[in-house]
């Protein structure tokens, strides 16, 4: 009937009560003029029943959420942690980084945790959830050094600390302010937030790291690391960004061979004899790291190709798969001989600057050395090995047990020649002489230090060629610059010892989705050791004390201990602010001894990711407190994808290390989520220079143009952020903003019309509810009751899988299909027509004050504005932050009995048939035969009696007027005598069975309710008149 009331409420001009309920039939308006006497429509109007909300038509964020603001996150998160009585619930919060403002991955990230967290609240849990900031690190260091604006190494460590911990401060408390706007049920207050930069945080890092060191698990190494020399520090994986349109300049080199070395193969020794010229032809696109070469690399089971260069007459050794792609390179080439790479092995060759650097003893006899890394896919099949510079050089020189240091010296058995800023340092004249060295040192590697190098391959005469090259190469993920590999003393983590472990404990993890599960196994398997330092000072210092005299760290339990009673007294600051005198542990101390002069402090902090890997340790007493049995801290965790690297990773490696060496490994947490990233609606990244960020802020609050922008409020965000498949990436953009605000629009006009009819609550005071089930009970009512059931089934089952597309699916379509298309309009005639206290009509009202508070539960982790807004109506307060969240009640199952599929199965037999009559009616109304639906009545033929559908029409007969919307429907096993004198109908077969007939109603308009029910000799139909007693 909403098409009738819609026109009559117009009519009637009453305030703000545009309900627009969807349904099936579209009726313009056009009455048919009613006979008998003529009634006031007016007077008749006062009495329908027609709804009456608090609950305003559209949401301005302003005024529907921002009022409940406080009393659904901060209030709801106190009352719940003092007061609910189910176990506890941990989502431990990854902490984002103290840099920005937010974006929408961030948006994303925190809106899943929440409706994880409502979500268990509405479930009696008692939810710990502390939000947290990653503080340390470079972003910010880098920062503050641009706006002190000076050369870092000018400015003390002190100030550059104390400007980034500001710095810091204030980047928290911009974001706490942002995402508090999203409607996150948390205390954001200090004493339920974390800072990676507290002391207290700071100082369990220590102790896990401690703990580590104990446990024989740290070490100091000098190897190649990831190093970003734009940072002056080494990086770890998850540091790096890798780039595909890098250019580097490669060249191919010739290494001369020592053909008379006692070392080679008697078949190559012959077949070399009378070539003094024969060359190993090297390629790299690192030529920089020619000076540090120390071997050349072959694989012993492939094919190698001796081949003499026709224009040069010059002996050239390359892999024998290379040879037809290599003439573009040494031109015409008549291959003399074949070898295996085996045979190759252990020969030797003069160092590459021999011919400048004559007076340069080589530290070791330089050799051809068997790989299994070498592949004849590329290059030359042979590999330039510089171990400082390649991690796999490296391996292969480690296992053949080839870097020895000198005895005696602090020599590190490998040659390196960069210094910590990138460039080439004076030990490189060692290798080149030093008339060359002069043309390198202080020159940097990646610019035009590699220039200089090539150039000094060319006067030499090895250089074959160069050549540009584009291809994948990392770069710092911070500073936007290439990095390069270099050995360094850092130190390391052993994940060897803890591999095992490790790998063990994720079983016992669950993964969602769950192919995300394989990501972080083989993160964690790929992984031998974890670079933990880096030479930055705006980090948790590495305390490692120094003996001056013998250059060794001293690094153990005893003098951990002593470091970090002091660090915990006065401060991690200390460290650096302090004298070493302080540090140096008693039992180190000999009398008369002059401390500062004999130990030094070092410099390096810890990586990030043992920051914030070690979150875990905030969990420890509370889970203690909670469950002696439970073995892992944190019930939940949520994180982007890239956190399989990163902090899934560092919690995992931190946790098992550390439990392990107590005695007891305890996995630090029980489930993972993974969440996508977000992208622009064509799938792109959102970046600055493409300018297609979508900013959550203004999503919430709107843009400087309203129009283009509208302010769409948190729950539209977070409805989008439920809508998607979250573990996928997920785009935004302005028409899928704009679909979820249609969306939640539907949803609060469903619930407005439910508040509408039960005034708010106000009508079911003194109402008596009618039992479920019982005769009173319309078909639709059971029917509807069996849906919501449904629904609710459904969306507990969505909710606890973290599949919320499954609720909002769901909730949805009861709002669409079942309410508006359907129930709302079979039941507005009742609800607005009849007696206040019409059995059918308490039906309808006890069914949609349940569907409401169903509803309000389904909806409330995912929008909790409205349902607070919803809730806050019924309860009748004034005041929107008097009064309970709808959050402290909790959500029960309905009644399993409720779910009725009997009725479901009934219902759908109607339903169909439905979809028939409103075709003929839809018919008739184009054929101008009508107006409303009605102003006709609907006649069902039975042919066959014994047809299953018969009964269940006879039964329902009453209700088939109402699921219809006309004014009478009868039942009949012939074709009724009056239908000759019809001025219309229309009719259709329905199966072999029935035949439906629509028909112009036989009764005339009642001036009440319009139906065409009223006698024409009296003045309302019979139930008006009751209702109003006339
Ligand atoms: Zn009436």
């Amino acid at each position: 009937m909403s098409g009738v009331w819609r026109s009559g409420l117009r009519h009637r001009k009453l305030p703000k009560a545009g309900f627009t309920g969807c349904r099936a039939i579209s009726c313009s308006g056009v009455q048919a003029e009613s006979k008998g006497p003529t009634p006031d429509n007016k007077a008749y109007s006062k009495t329908l029943l027609l709804p009456k909300t608090k609950l305003t038509l559209r949401s301005d964020p302003l005024e529907s959420e921002v009022p409940f603001r406080n009393k659904t996150t901060r209030d709801l998160y106190q009352w719940q942690w003092d007061n609910a009585k189910g176990p506890l619930f941990v989502l431990h919060d990854g902490p984002p980084y103290a840099n920005g403002h937010l974006h929408m991955g961030h948006a994303l990230n925190k809106i899943v945790k929440d409706i994880i967290v409502r979500y268990k609240v509405l479930m009696g849990h008692k939810v710990h959830y502390h939000p947290g900031w990653d503080c340390h690190g470079l972003p910010i260091e880098n920062k503050v050094l641009q706006q002190l604006g000076k050369d870092q190494r000018s400015i003390d460590s002190k100030t550059i600390r104390d400007a980034a911990r500001k710095y810091a401060e204030q980047e928290v408390q911009q974001q706490r302010e942002e995402f508090s706007q999203l409607g996150i049920m948390a205390d954001w207050s200090s004493g339920t937030t974390y800072r990676t930069m507290d002391h207290a945080y700071e100082m369990r890092q220590l102790q896990v790291f401690k703990t580590m060191v104990e446990a024989g698990l740290v070490y100091r190494h000098y190897r190649p690391v990831h190093y970003s020399p734009s940072s002056g520090s080494a990086l770890a994986e998850a540091e790096l960004t890798y780039k595909d349109d890098h250019v580097s300049h490669s060249v191919y080199v010739a290494f001369h061979m020592d053909t008379k070395g006692e070392s080679m193969r008697p078949i190559l020794k012959t077949l070399l004899a009378s070539r003094p010229d024969s060359h190993l032809l090297v390629w790299t696109t690192t030529p920089w790291t020619l000076t540090a070469n120390m071997g050349i690399a072959v694989h012993p089971e492939l094919k190698y190709s001796i081949l003499s260069q026709k224009k040069t007459g010059k002996t050239f050794i390359v892999g024998s798969t290379r040879v037809f792609d290599l003439t573009d390179i040494l031109g015409e080439v008549e291959e003399i001989a074949q070898v295996e790479g085996s045979e190759l092995v252990d020969s030797t060759y003069y160092p590459l600057f021999f011919p400048v650097a004559k007076d340069v003893t080589p530290r070791y006899p330089l050799r051809i050395l068997p790989s299994n890394h070498v592949t004849a896919d590329s290059g030359t099949g042979l590999v330039h090995c510089a171990p400082a510079h390649g991690a796999e050089d490296y391996m292969v020189f480690r296992s053949l047990d080839l870097l020895k240091p000198r005895e005696g010296s602090s020599d590190t058995g490998m040659f390196c020649h960069v210094d910590a800023e990138g460039k080439f340092s004076s030990k490189v004249s060692e290798v080149v002489g030093e008339s060359v060295g002069r043309k390198l040192v202080g020159k940097e590697v990646l610019k035009d230090g590699n220039k200089a190098i090539i150039e000094v391959l060319g006067d030499m005469g090895v250089l074959v060629k160069v050549q540009k090259i584009k291809h994948r190469y990392p770069y710092d993920w911070k500073t936007d610059q290439p990095i390069i590999m270099l050995a360094t003393s850092q130190w390391f983590a052993d994940l060897n010892s803890i591999k095992g472990d490790a790998l063990k404990t994720l079983d016992s993890v669950s993964f969602f989705p769950a192919g995300s599960r394989r990501r972080l196994q083989s993160f964690v398997q790929n992984r031998s050791e974890w670079c933990i330092s880096r030479q930055r000072v705006w980090g948790v210092p590495i305390p490692a004390l120094y003996h001056v005299p013998t250059d060794t760290a001293i690094m153990d339990g005893v003098s951990l201990k002593h470091i970090l009673s002091v660090l915990g007294t006065r401060g991690t600051a200390h460290w650096w602010d302090g004298s070493v005198e302080d540090f140096v542990p008693p039992h180190l101390r000999k009398e008369g001894e002059d401390l500062a002069a004999l130990y030094r402090k070092g410099t390096d902090t810890m990586d990030v990711w043992f920051d914030s890997g070690t979150s875990w340790t905030m969990l420890r007493d509370l889970v203690k407190n909670a469950d002696a049995e439970r073995p892992y801290y944190a019930d939940v965790c949520v994180e982007g994808t890239d956190q399989h690297r990163g902090w899934f990773q560092s919690q995992l490696l931190t946790a098992v290390a550390a439990t392990k060496a107590e005695g007891r490994v305890v996995a630090p947490y029980k489930h993972l989520i993974t969440h996508g990233m977000v992208l622009d609606p064509v799938g792109k990244k959102m970046s600055k220079s493409l300018g297609n960020i979508i900013s959550p802020m203004t999503v919430i609050s709107g843009g400087k143009d309203k129009k283009k922008e509208p302010p769409y409020g948190a729950d539209t965000l977070r409805l989008w952020a439920a809508t998607v498949e979250y573990w996928n990436d997920a785009a935004i953009g302005s028409n899928v903003l704009a679909q979820c605000a249609l969306s939640l629009r539907k949803i609060r006009n469903s619930a407005r019309f439910i508040l509408g009819v039960l005034e708010d609550g106000r009508s079911l005071e003194c109402l008596e509810r009618v039992a479920v089930g019982s005769r009173n009970m319309s078909l639709a009512d059971r029917y509807v009751l069996h849906e919501l059931t449904k629904l609710d089934k459904v969306a507990r089952e969505g909710y606890a899988t973290y599949n919320f597309a499954k609720v909002v699916n769901a909730m949805s379509n009861f709002c669409n299909v079942t309410l508006s298309s359907l129930y709302f309009d079979v039941t507005k005639d009742c609800l607005y027509a009849d007696a206040r206290n019409s059995a059918q009509r308490r039906a309808v009202l006890t069914v949609l004050e349940q569907v409401l508070r169903t509803m309000v539960f389904v909806m409330a982790p995912i929008l909790p504005h409205l349902a607070e807004d919803v809730h806050h109506v019924m309860s009748g307060a004034e005041d929107p932050a008097s009064g309970r969240s709808v959050f402290t009640t909790t959500w029960e199952p309905l009644p399993s009995e409720w779910e009725n599929p009997c009725v479901e199965g009934d219902m759908n037999r109607l339903l169909s048939l439905r979809t028939d009559v409103l075709a003929l009616l839809e018919k008739a109304r184009r054929n101008k035969n009508i107006g409303s639906s009605l102003e006709a009545d609907v006649e069902i033929l039975v042919r066959n009696q014994s047809t299953d559908i018969h009964p269940l029409l006879r039964r329902e007969q009453d209700f088939l007027r109402t699921l219809f919307i006309v004014s009478d429907v009868s039942v009949h096993d012939e074709t009724p005598e009056d239908h000759t004198s019809l001025p219309w109908k229309h009719e259709a077969d329905y199966g072999n069975d029935l035949r439906v007939v629509v028909r112009p109603a036989n009764l005339t308009k009642c001036p009440r309710c319009w139906t065409f029910t009223r006698h024409p000799e009296e003045i309302l139909c019979r139930r008006c008149a009751d209702v109003i007693k006339v």
